[in-house]
């Protein structure tokens, strides 16, 4: 007979580890099944999230930034240095070494609740049993199944047609966060939130940074104030952001490699050393889903649940980047806090108007609510206002007066947009 848990979550990512650890907390017997390793080859928790997204990321922006203070704010504070360089190796040690600190942060939190925590391919099967499969092989390791299972599987990046990733030279973010020396000319696809951190990393340790982005509009989801702003800033820093770009295609040339883009009707051709395609995330469902399990999904892979993260089937929840919604780590968690509740017995909810947004750019970009241009599409009276932070002592003391603080509340009641 299969080992019987109170709870079975697939994924070990924010929403995945997170769900677990209040499962086992409300008392809950909880197995976690994850197939992620670390660049060793050894079973690592945490998801993208931890291994290959939010963290090393923010690693790497946070170095890239100091040693862009260093170079070009440091003097404005009577502090000069010579020979400034940057080490890319030691600076990906420090990335690694943060992954593996909070990674295995995560073993020892599964341990001190007592959750199985399994290394595999989980595949939700009919009757509430999961498969756990050798993630090389294939091969069926275990049966196991629950009362309650949690899909939590996350999300891959999306590849371009005809332009596939090589790991090497046209890379994802994964790749983008691992490159060994700063690439003299860094071609970006896609202008969104990855696109814009990674290539910030890169743009500040010396890269010659182009964004390619399909979109006539820069950051069409944010406030466009903001966004406007925002493009006038990194212009200044040195990103180049082509919008109303269409790529065609990326073939090796003598010097590099060379994109051919379409760009108000001209054919246009770039030279680059490296790519990296940042134009979105898809949910990580391929397999997942045994035909006689009786779960779906949308056309575009998104498990389908309700509000609560039930999916059609009693019992079989689905949360995270895998189901609609914004994909971001916090919102991932909370729906994973939700469901570990409402097994429980309690109540659980998450309110989608109060997931804020950081783009962790320098100005960060940082939301929370309705934008103004949201609230007018939706009919909503309201009143803004905004603050530069060229006008406020703090900044000035900080030498970091770029940017503004905005409001948007409503016109008669004065509450928050959202
Ligand atoms: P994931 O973190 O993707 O975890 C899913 C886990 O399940 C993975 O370990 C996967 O290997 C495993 N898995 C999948 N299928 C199976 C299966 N069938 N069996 C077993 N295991 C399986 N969000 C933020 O909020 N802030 C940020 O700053 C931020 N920065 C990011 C930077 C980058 C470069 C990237 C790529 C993403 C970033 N994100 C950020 C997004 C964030 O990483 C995701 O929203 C978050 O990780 C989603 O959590 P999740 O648990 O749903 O899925
Ligand atoms: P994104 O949706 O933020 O941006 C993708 C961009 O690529 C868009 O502007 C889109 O118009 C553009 N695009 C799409 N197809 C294109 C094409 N063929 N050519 C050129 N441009 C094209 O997606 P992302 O940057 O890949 O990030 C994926 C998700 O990961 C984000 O939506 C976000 O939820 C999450 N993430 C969050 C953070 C954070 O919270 N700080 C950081 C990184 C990633």
């Amino acid at each position: 007979m299969a080992d019987l848990f109170d709870v079975i979550v697939i994924g070990g990512g924010p929403g995945g580890y997170v769900a677990a650890i209040r499962c086992a907390q409300l008392g809950l017997s909880t197995a976690c099944i994850d197939e992620q390793k670390d660049s060793e080859g050894n079973p690592s928790l945490g998801g993208t999230c931890l291994n290959v997204g939010c963290i090393p990321s923010k690693a790497l922006l946070d170095s890239s930034e100091q040693y862009h203070r260093l170079q070009h704010q440091f003097g404005a504070h009577g502090i000069s240095a010579d020979n400034v360089s940057i080490d890319v190796s030691k600076m990906q040690a420090r990335k690694h070494e943060i992954v593996k600190n909070l990674t295995s942060g995560i073993g020892v939190l599964f341990k001190a609740n007592q959750i199985t925590a399994i290394h595999g391919f989980g595949r939700l099967m009919a009757d509430k049993h999961v498969a756990v499969l050798d993630p090389e092989t294939g091969k069926l390791k275990q049966t196991i199944s629950a009362r309650n299972i949690i899909l939590a599987p996350g999300s891959i990046p999306v590849e371009l047609p005809g332009i596939p990733f090589d790991d090497e030279f046209v890379v994802d973010s994964t790749g983008a966060l691992a490159f060994d020396k700063v690439p003299q000319r860094l071609g970006v696809i896609g202008a969104g939130v990855i696109g814009l951190e990674l290539g910030s990393v890169w743009s500040r340790l010396g890269s010659k940074v182009v964004l390619l982005e399909a979109m006539d509009k820069f950051l069409a989801t944010v406030d466009h104030q903001i966004s406007r702003e925002a493009a006038r800033q990194f212009k200044k820093q040195g990103l180049d952001i082509r919008l109303g770009a269409m790529v065609k295609k990326v073939t090796s040339s003598p010097n590099g490699l060379e994109i051919s883009y379409e760009q108000k009707r001209k054919q246009h051709k770039l030279e680059v050393d490296r790519v990296v395609v940042a134009v979105g995330r898809k949910p990580a469902t391929d397999g997942l889903l045994a035909a006689d399990c009786g779960v779906g999904t949308d056309a575009r892979g998104f498990i389908e649940v309700d509000e609560r993260c039930l999916t059609s089937e009693d019992g079989i929840w689905a949360i995270g980047d895998a189901v609609r919604g914004p994909m971001l780590a916090h919102k991932s968690s909370e729906e994973g806090v939700a469901v570990a509740e409402r097994i429980a017995g309690g109540v659980g909810h998450v309110d989608f108007n109060t997931v804020p947004w950081v783009i962790y750019t320098s100005p960060e970009i940082a939301w929370v609510g309705k934008t103004e241009n949201e609230c007018k599409e939706a009919g909503i009276p309201i009143k803004t206002g905004s603050f530069p932070f060229a006008a406020t002592g703090r900044a000035k003391a900080m030498e970091d007066t770029v940017g503004m603080v905005k409001m948007v509340a409503h016109a008669e009641t004065d509450r928050r947009s959202a």
